[in-house]
């Protein structure tokens, strides 16, 4: 018997889930399969499907005691944004839940937080499943369809020598998880610790820059697991190299300003590096597209950072000093 526990996620995936692309007769219809942020798939009229789904456990991916209206609220963000590092916006869902018990008043405030993310990212709820369980589970899907049958935006196509820029205030979101542990709450006096925990709790996506990126980026992948780990993806898919320092991203002004006890800078820079849960995007552009995607940033009120050109290789090399705070720390695997 082989323990499934010395399988890292990706490995698992690989090794056990990735045949249906893999075989030729089956991927007639699969544009992209396996291995990116969602699926693409061919449409009879010449369209296409892009589809995405991902779950969120309690206590794996959020505390099981965090505000009903979150959690509702997150569960779809968490998937609509696998859509948007493909260069599209969601269209529609499906919700499966899986509840230990029904209490009306947090399926209120649940129901509640999932709707306005639904209006907040133009997202039509159409069916889903309702189930008993020991543990609080949410799965959303999320899928798009579209006229044209070539346009997405993957994590396989970055050039040597392309621009890699980044969006949002990474870190701030594992920054909020931790002050939330620490047992502060949306009332916190301190407008810093209320921001990080927003970005926790209720991130908001870069939707209309998402949009604009589409023709302009030449690859994207959201940061959901940590900016090392899912700038690596990038790397190994399009076999581009990129060199980091710990001055690649400067900590936004609420990271600074949380409180003492919290803000050690190795701290910051780990949450900045390797903390999850930021739901932003990281992508690739040719030199000729920066200042129009500067633009685009400025136009949608993105905060945008530039990282570095992409040189060849295949991963993300870390300065020495970024490395000894890190260690083997780069980003979340579930195994
Ligand atoms: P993301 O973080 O963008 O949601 P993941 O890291 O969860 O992506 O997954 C990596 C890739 O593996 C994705 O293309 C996803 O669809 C695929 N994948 C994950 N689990 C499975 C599975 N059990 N069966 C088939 N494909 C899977
Ligand atoms: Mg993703």
């Amino acid at each position: 018997m082989k323990f499934l526990a010395k399988l890292g996620e990706f490995d698992l995936i690989h090794q056990f889930f990735s045949h249906t692309t893999l075989s030729p007769k089956s991927s007639e219809n699969i544009l992209l399969g396996i291995g990116d942020d969602a699926a693409v798939i061919a449409l009879s009229h010449g369209g296409s499907a892009i589809i995405s789904v991902d779950t969120s456990i309690a206590d794996v991916h959020f505390p099981a005691h965090a505000p009903a209206f979150s959690i509702g609220y997150r569960a779809l963000v968490v998937s609509a944004s696998d859509l948007l590092a493909m260069g599209v916006a969601p269209q529609f869902c499906t919700l499966a839940l899986s509840l230990p018990k029904t209490d009306e008043n947090w399926l209120q405030d649940f129901s509640a937080g999932f709707y306005k993310a639904c209006e907040l990212y133009g997202v039509k709820l159409i069916g889903g499943d309702t189930t008993a369980s020991s543990i609080l589970s949410i799965t959303v899907q999320v899928m798009t369809f579209q006229d044209k049958s070539d346009a997405w935006l993957a994590r396989s196509t970055a050039q040597v020598g392309d621009w890699i820029g980044v969006t949002g205030h990474l870190g701030e979101a594992a920054a909020g998880l931790a002050v939330w542990q620490a047992g502060h709450n949306f009332q916190d006096a301190d407008q810093n610790i209320v921001q990080v925990l927003k970005a926790y709790l209720e991130p908001i996506l870069p939707l209309k820059f998402a949009i604009g990126l589409h023709d302009l980026a030449s690859a994207c992948i959201d940061v959901s697991d940590g900016f090392i780990q899912d700038l690596n993806h990038i790397c190994q898919q399009s076999q581009v190299a990129v060199e980091l320092s710990i001055d690649s991203l400067k900590p936004s002004a609420a990271l600074q300003n949380i409180p003492h006890s919290m803000r050690h800078p190795d701290k910051i820079t780990r949450w900045q590096f390797s903390g999850g849960d930021d739901y932003q995007l990281i992508f690739t552009c040719k030199p000729e597209n920066k200042s129009a995607i500067e633009n685009l940033a400025q136009a949608t009120h993105t905060p945008l950072t530039w990282i570095g050109k992409t040189q060849s290789g295949n991963c993300a090399h870390l300065s020495a000093s970024l490395q000894n705070l890190l260690q083997d720390q780069t980003g979340f695997q579930h195994f």
